[in-house]
């Protein structure tokens, strides 16, 4: 696939941990809500991120987190900010991925986020949205702790404005002032759904997530070929 060169536009923290990152492609770029694309730090040294923008919007949106000790995120976070500051552009690969949205299915949808797998199924979210498809849409976003849902409440002004969406944050080490729900998001799914045979359902979130979610979702019932997360290839 061929790199394109991209500046980057602006670098903002969304928590003390997670950035907001907006490039400015220098060509226009074709993919699908729910795809990735790779920062190339060097011809070889290619890493992975969720796009958190759909393809009608001219910038690219990402959401990088760099907690501490994760090398992994933090030397492409570095690599972007060192760009910035020179104002030179980042070589990018757009449009990978096999777990992009259906636009074609009528069936409802459950997205399921794992911290800043947020990106990806907000990407779906915002797709479905634009398509003004009238069906049931289930986003659990399981953070470990409230301060990590930095989009909280823009998605639940969506889910007041439109009585099909629906928002379950789920956080895992709750603040004794935190009235929603609790424990691990996939729990949250499986304890919701008897079965969830009839659904498509994407994830994203860290790998241990995404194997433990694929085995107890597969047994409640989803079908292999609606259940959707890039990590699978990576486990
Ligand atoms: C294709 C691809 C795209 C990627 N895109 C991005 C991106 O856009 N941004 C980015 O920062 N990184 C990305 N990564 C890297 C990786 O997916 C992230 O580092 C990871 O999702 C970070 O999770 P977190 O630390 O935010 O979640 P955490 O804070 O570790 O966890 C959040 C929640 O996930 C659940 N969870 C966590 N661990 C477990 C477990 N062991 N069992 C059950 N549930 C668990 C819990 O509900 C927990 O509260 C990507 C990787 C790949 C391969």
């Amino acid at each position: 696939m061929n790199a394109i060169a991209c500046q980057v536009v602006s670098i903002e923290a969304l928590t003390p941990v997670v950035h907001k990152v907006l490039l400015a492609p220098s060509a226009p770029v074709t993919f699908t809500a729910g795809q990735y694309l790779q920062i190339c730090i060097t011809t070889t040294d290619k890493r992975p991120f969720s796009i958190a923008s759909t393809p009608d919007q001219s910038l690219l949106e990402l959401h990088i987190g760099t907690p501490e000790g994760d090398a992994w995120s933090s030397a492409a976070m570095s690599h972007l900010q060192q760009q910035h500051a020179l104002a030179a552009p980042v070589q990018v690969e757009v449009g990978l991925g096999k777990a992009q949205w259906l636009a074609g299915s009528d069936r409802p949808v459950i997205l399921m986020a794992g911290g800043t797998g947020f990106s990806y199924v907000y990407s779906i979210a915002m797709a479905i949205a634009a398509a003004k498809q009238d069906k049931p849409v289930f986003l659990y976003w399981g953070v470990r702790s409230e301060d990590a849902l930095y989009y909280q409440a823009e998605l639940e002004q969506w889910a007041t404005d439109h009585p099909m969406f629906h928002f379950i944050p789920v956080v895992q080490h709750p603040a004794s002032s935190w009235t929603g729900r609790t424990g691990l998001v996939h729990e949250a799914v499986l304890s919701d759904f008897t079965s969830l045979a009839a659904y498509d359902i994407y994830l994203a979130g860290p790998f241990a997530m995404a194997g433990v979610a694929r085995t107890a979702f597969l047994a409640q019932g989803a079908q292999r070929e609606q259940l959707f997360a890039d990590a699978f290839a990576y486990i």
